[in-house]
């Protein structure tokens, strides 16, 4: 799994992969699978029919690793308008970003301004909301921009602006890494962790990792009694640990609307609708934009048998 995986990371990496894929018509099929529009209208839109199932969202304009600089402030102009927007139809809704989409490669501080423009942007807009809390979520990436994420996460955090993180549970670093920061932040969103990083620093196998989410889930649950603002968000598509985790919540008198779930658009969408539909709180990460390759292909990586969406596509 490591090397399919391994395999389908760098095919998301080549330029020229990217550049056909992108320029292919054909490939929209596969695109339409894991992106749920192209431009901030279609995707307030998209929000408001998962509102309507009583499902929320997580914005994500799409890139990955961006060095160029247009790119980077296209990025944070596309997010601020779509938090104005939302601000506006005051949707519980949130944005995710990458570090690495807000000038990371460039420089910590560049990367630091842009994160907090957005973070001021979504306090400023969303002070009167009823609905929800509003905060700038940081996906985590690869294990190089680790230190540099939990720093700007805490740099954001120590000025007051609504910030939340991600950590993987795959890393051995993350339970020492969410004890630091849990008191700081409105929010953590833990994941497995989609990076095949090296076994030096990290959990390879599939039930090791399992068992530490599983572990590192219970930790934050117990969070929950010591901030009373804290909100753990367990995102995975794994429905026995969500059992789980549910089942540690009911035992634990923990209600269900102070812990959320989050999946990835186009991944297990009955699972999604059956824990909304049992008022159990259910965010979807949703991706915009035209750079959809890397992170549709990710998606294959994740799961071998998505690989149809991709082959449907080119050979149409
Ligand atoms: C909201 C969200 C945000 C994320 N942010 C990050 C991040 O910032 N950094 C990071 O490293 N990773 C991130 N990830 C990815 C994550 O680390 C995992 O790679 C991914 O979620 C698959 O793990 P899983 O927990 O679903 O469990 P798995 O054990 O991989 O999957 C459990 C079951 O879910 C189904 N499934 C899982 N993935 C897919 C898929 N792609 N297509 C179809 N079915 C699938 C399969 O039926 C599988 O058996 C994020 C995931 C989500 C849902």
């Amino acid at each position: 799994m490591r090397f399919w995986q391994k395999g389908m990371i760098n095919l998301a990496l080549n330029p020229k992969v990217k550049f056909f894929m992108q320029t292919n018509r054909s490939a929209s099929v596969f695109a339409r699978q894991f992106v749920g529009a192209r431009d901030e209208d279609q995707v307030i839109k998209k929000s408001e029919q998962l509102i309507k199932k009583g499902i929320r969202v997580s914005f994500f304009h799409l890139g990955e690793y961006v060095k160029n600089k247009k790119k980077i402030l296209k990025t944070i102009h596309s997010l601020s308008c779509l938090i104005k927007s939302v601000g506006q139809t005051d949707l519980d809704n949130q944005i995710s970003i990458d570090p690495t989409q807000a000038g990371l490669l460039h420089s910590f501080s560049s990367c630091r301004d842009n994160l907090m423009k957005l973070a001021r942007t979504i306090k400023e807009k969303t002070a009167d909301s009823l609905n929800g809390e509003h905060f700038l979520m940081l996906d985590m990436e690869d294990a190089s921009v680790t230190d540099d994420t939990i720093s700007l996460c805490a740099c954001l955090a120590d000025c007051g602006l609504p910030v939340a993180i991600t950590f993987q549970a795959c890393l051995f670093r993350t339970p020492l890494d969410i004890d630091l920061l849990s008191g700081q932040v409105k929010a953590i969103r833990l994941v497995k962790g989609a990076f095949a990083e090296s076994s030096d620093i990290c959990l390879t196998r599939k039930n090791e990792i399992d068992q530490q989410y599983l572990c590192i889930a219970k930790r934050m649950m117990d969070n929950i009694e010591l901030n009373h603002n804290f909100c753990p968000v367990f995102a995975t598509h794994d429905d026995r640990l969500i059992g789980l985790i549910n089942a540690y919540a009911a035992k634990n008198d923990i209600p269900k609307d102070r812990y959320e779930f989050e999946m990835l658009y186009g991944v297990r969408t009955k699972l999604q609708g059956t824990l909304a539909q049992n008022n159990f709180k259910i965010r979807v990460y949703l991706p915009y934009g035209k750079d959809f390759w890397p992170y549709a292909v990710r998606r294959v990586g994740e799961n071998p048998k998505n690989i149809k969406f991709l082959l449907k596509s080119v050979l149409r």
